[in-house]
C-alpha cells in the first residue's frame, strides 16, 4: 500500500477520518494526530470559517459600541447646554460613555487582533498543504 499524496512512498498509517493511507512524512506533517494532511486542510479550513464569523462579530461589536457612545456623548453635550445644574451630569454622562466605550473598544479589538492573527496563521497552513498536494513531493 503506498501514499495518496505520495504515490512511490510506502504507507505507514490509515487517516482516521477519509480512510486513506499516507506515509511518515504526511503523518509527521500532520503532527501525528492520525488524519492525513487533506483532512488537515478541511479542519483549517472550518476553523478558518469560524474564526471570520468572530471576527465579524467583533467588528460589529465595535461599530454598535461607537454608535451607543455618540449618543450619549450627543446627551451629554444636550445636558450641558441646559445651565450650570445640568453641567455636571453632562459631565458625568460624557465620562461615563466614554469609559466604557474605551473599555468595548480594547476588549473587542484584542479578539478581533487574535481571529486575524489566527487566520492568517490558517491561511498559511493552507497553502503549505494546497503546494504539498498539488506538487505531491515529500517536502511538507
Ligand atoms: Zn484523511
Ligand atoms: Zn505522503
Amino acid at each position: 500500500m503506498y501514499c495518496f499524496i505520495h504515490t512511490d512512498t510506502e504507507a505507514a498509517a490509515v487517516c482516521k477520518k477519509c480512510g486513506k493511507a499516507m506515509c511518515h512524512n504526511c503523518s509527521a506533517y500532520s503532527g501525528n494526530t492520525g488524519i492525513c494532511p487533506a483532512c488537515r486542510k478541511e479542519e483549517f479550513e472550518n476553523e478558518r470559517s469560524q474564526n471570520y464569523i468572530y471576527k465579524k462579530q467583533e467588528i460589529k461589536g465595535i461599530v454598535v459600541a461607537a454608535v451607543i457612545a455618540l449618543i450619549v456623548l450627543i446627551i451629554g453635550i444636550v445636558f450641558m447646554t441646559w445651565g450650570d445644574y445640568f453641567l455636571y451630569a453632562g459631565l458625568i454622562v460624557l465620562g461615563v460613555g466614554i469609559i466604557v466605550f474605551t473599555v468595548i473598544f480594547v476588549k473587542k479589538s484584542r479578539l478581533l487582533k487574535s481571529y486575524i492573527d489566527r487566520i492568517v496563521y490558517l491561511t498559511q497552513e493552507i497553502e503549505k498543504i494546497d503546494k504539498a498536494l498539488s506538487l505531491g513531493v515529500a517536502q511538507i
